[in-house]
């Protein structure tokens, strides 16, 4: 929290899981125009969520989502 002013943008989600690792892009949150930071909303969170849970079950190496 920058204090920065929060403009609605996407941004790209990544995470490794081990065994591989997971990158959604065009995720849409809020973005801080100052550093950059995105904020998600519930239901994006909850979206990101199923895709790596289905990423995890099915042990893909690399797997690259687009959003929106
Ligand atoms: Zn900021």
């Amino acid at each position: 929290m920058c204090g920065g002013v929060r403009e609605s943008g996407t941004t790209l989600f990544s995470v490794d899981l081990g065994h591989g690792v997971v990158v959604v892009r065009n995720v849409p949150a809020s973005v801080c125009s100052q550093c950059g930071e995105a904020l998600l909303d519930d239901e994006t969170a909850g979206e990101l969520e199923r895709i790596v849970d289905d990423a995890r079950a099915h042990k893909r190496q690399a797997e690259v989502v687009e959003m929106g």
